[in-house]
This record gives C-alpha cells, structure tokens and sequence, in this order.
C-alpha cells in the first residue's frame, strides 16, 4: 500500500528501494531512492515545492547522493537539501545562471495544475543553481555498497540527460526520455535526433522494470521498444525533426 503524506505519495519497490511521487501536481513527478550497504542514490528530487529530504530521512540513515536525470526545474527541486549531487557536463551552465528560461517562466509552470500547501509562497521559489561534487560521464558507475548504478548519457530531450540501469535487478530509470504521456522534443535544447539514439541504447537494454519521471508507473519494457521503432518511422519519412507537431500514438506521443 503506498503511503501518503501531506505532500508525497511513498511506495516501495522491494527491502531497499523506493518511489516518491508528487501526485499533487499535474506532471506527477517521480523520485527514486536506491539504498545500499554505504550510501543511496536519489534520482530526482522533484518540484522543491515541500520538503524531499523529510521524506528521505525516514526512509534511510545512510548518506544521500542525489543524482538529477536532467537539470530542469522538475526534476531538482529538492538538490538544496543535497550538497552531493551528480550530474552530466552538457548541462552545467543551466546549473550556473544559464537555464533558458526566465524565473517567472518557471514559477508560472510551478502553479499550473498544483495544488500546494497553504504555506507554500511561489514568490520564494527559486530554481536550484550550484556546482557538481561529481559529473557523470556515460557508463560511469555510482557505487552504494552492494549496489551498483551506471549512469548512461541518453540526450534528446535534453542535453545532458541520464538514465540510471542497475543491471542487477533489471531497473531502468528513464526521467524524461521515457513516460507514458506527451514526450517533449520541440525546444530548442532537445534533439529529435539525439533522442532516437538514446532510445535504440536503452531498448537494447534487458530491463525488467521502467521507471519513468512522470505519471504512469506501470510502463511495461516493450514500450521503449515501440517508441523506438515510432521514432525510427519518423526517421525513414523525414519527420524527425523540430516542426513536425504532435505525433500520437494512442497510449503515448512525442511533440518535435
Ligand atoms: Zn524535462
Ligand atoms: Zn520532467
């Protein structure tokens, strides 16, 4: 049974791993929290709207490396409480007064379709800005004592994203490459080009179990499959590429 607290929504994965999801926004964001024998990896910290790390400390007592899928708003909200944190060379300037976006631009996408806390004060919301402890390079391994994560550079929908594959158990953690909704590939900063590649990586991958940034958690691995062949079709008809609009495919769809 997942546990709800005022904010996040807890289910656990199996004896050391679990999901925090913020169902109180629309985008339904996910974080991961891995723990091994030394230290856990948390993958996403998600909105910043409430505090992660509350949640965090009650769920393990080992030190907490966090570790973002991309350095978008959503997905490193709660990197302040995270001194140790992870992340890919290619998005480093959005993390030092780079981020193409303006903070008012962020806010507005904070309060759309959210429902938060009284207290919550949009005004002193601030999108995350400080320097690595750490930068991943593709297939560099993060090691929690009895567990490892490889980290794997899949760009597309942004830059320097990362999927995290700990091959032990089959887990795949795709953030914003991989969800069953709208894929985002339109921006300036995504690359529809990039993005099939990072799907043909992943696909190739024997993942028992996706675990996506957004919404649904039920994706079954043949998904990455079909995505990766509807991007090989918009290849083969020259559709792959910014302009192409929205693209359905029923259960999932990709805006270029
Ligand atoms: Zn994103
Ligand atoms: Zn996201």
């Amino acid at each position: 049974m997942p546990e709800k607290t005022n904010w996040f929504t807890i289910n656990q994965v199996d004896d050391s791993t679990w999901i925090l999801s913020e169902y109180r926004h629309w985008e339904e964001t996910h974080c991961y929290l891995l723990c091994g024998s030394r230290r856990a990896l948390l993958i996403d910290t998600g909105l910043g709207i409430c505090n992660i790390q509350e949640e965090v400390c009650r769920l393990t007592d080992k030190p907490v490396t966090a570790a973002a899928t991309h350095i978008h708003w959503d997905h490193i909200g709660g990197h302040k409480y995270y001194p140790d944190f992870c992340a890919h060379r290619a998005e480093l300037s959005w993390l030092q007064g780079g981020f193409p976006l303006s903070m008012e631009a962020v806010r507005a996408m904070v309060l759309d379709r959210c429902d938060p806390p009284e207290d919550f004060d949009i005004q002193t919301y601030q999108m995350f800005q400080g320097m690595p402890t750490r930068l991943l390079e593709d297939g560099d391994v993060i090691d929690l004592g009895g567990r490892a994560v490889q980290a794997l550079h899949t760009p597309g929908h942004s830059p320097g994203h990362l999927c995290f594959w700990e091959a032990e158990r089959g887990y795949l953690f795709t953030g914003d490459l991989v969800y069953q909704d709208t894929l985002l590939a339109y921006y300036p900063s995504t690359d529809p080009q990039a993005y099939l590649q990072s799907l043909e990586k992943i696909a190739a991958l024997p993942a028992q179990r996706i675990f996506p940034g957004h919404h649904a958690l039920t994706i079954r691995p043949e998904l990455v499959c079909r995505m990766r062949d509807a991007f090989r079709e918009l290849q083969a008809q020259e559709k792959l590429c910014h302009g192409s609009g929205l693209c359905d495919y029923g259960d999932w769809a990709v805006w270029l």
